[in-house]
């Protein structure tokens, strides 16, 4: 009964992001539960490279293009797939970006807006117009991905625009989730730690930050891909069924102290 409870068989999932990081690691996660995956990258190569890295585990993966900046293009694409054999009933909406080691006092508006616009609007666009089928279908879980940068102020690094990003998705998680609750649709998120991907790339070249990092998270590491993509998984899935609006810490204890 439990294990039940944890398969995707017969789910129409769709990541953003899923190209590449913590979204292909989630692609694999939910194929792996039975799933069917779609791969949604700016950039038709990334898609691509992740429907190989999961033929290579005997997963079939569809790939689109979408930038989720353009809420036109989103909504097409939503309205495509709830046509098709695939309507989509997870939302993973993973992509972001972030601008690190950029003090507020000499942040350019262009570094403020991109971070807003991907990390905030994109997730909206993409929750609205996905979640507007889940509603008419019954049913349907989306989690985001939120971060520790949305309940702390990391240091040392200044990342203001990141922060507030990410606060900004996660009670965006909990309206959501409010206003859905009663018509079949979850909507959840994640807070991760830091986690070995191409965003964290930048500390590998600064030992002394890396150190500030590891002495403020009491498991003392970073995390993996995976261990995001499970919490992930179990959100989808109907072993969360009591579960919206709910921020789950994913962080080694980085915000216990
Ligand atoms: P990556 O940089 O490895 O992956 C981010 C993905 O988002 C890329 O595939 C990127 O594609 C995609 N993306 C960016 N902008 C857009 C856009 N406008 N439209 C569509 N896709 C876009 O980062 P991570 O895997 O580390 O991050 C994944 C998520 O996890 C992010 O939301 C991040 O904020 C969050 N997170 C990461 C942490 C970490 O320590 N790594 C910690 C906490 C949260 P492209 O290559 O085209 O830019």
């Amino acid at each position: 009964m439990y294990r039940e409870k944890l398969s995707l068989a017969g789910r129409n999932a769709l990541v953003t992001g899923g190209g590449q990081g913590i979204g292909l690691a989630i692609c694999e996660a939910l194929a792996e539960a039975g799933a069917h995956v779609t791969i949604a990258t700016r950039d038709p190569r990334d898609a691509e490279a992740g429907r190989q890295a999961l033929a290579a585990r005997n997963y079939a993966a569809d790939g689109v293009v979408v930038d989720v900046t353009d809420a036109a293009a989103v909504t097409a694409i939503a309205d495509r797939l709830a046509a098709s054999d695939h309507p989509i009933d997870v939302l993973i909406c993973n992509a972001g970006i972030s601008r690190s080691q950029n003090p507020a006092e000499s942040m350019s508006d262009d570094d403020w807006l991109d971070v807003v616009d991907i990390n905030v609007n994109g997730t909206f666009w993409c929750c609205r117009a996905f979640g507007r089928h889940m509603l008419a279908a019954g049913r349907g879980s989306i989690v985001n991905v939120g971060s520790i940068s949305g309940l702390i102020v990391n240091r040392p690094q200044g990342q203001s625009s990141y922060n507030a990003s990410k606060a900004a998705v996660h009670h965006l998680t909990k309206c959501l989730a409010a206003e859905w609750a009663g018509r079949g649709v979850r909507v959840n998120a994640v807070a991760p730690t830091y986690i070995n991907t191409p965003m964290t790339a930048f500390a590998k070249s600064n030992r002394a930050m890396y150190d500030t990092w590891m002495d403020a998270t009491p498991m003392g590491r970073v995390g993996t891909v995976e261990e995001i993509a499970s919490v992930v998984h179990f959100l989808a899935s109907d072993a969360a069924s009591l579960l919206t609006g709910s921020i789950v810490v994913a962080d080694g204890g980085y915000t216990c102290w």
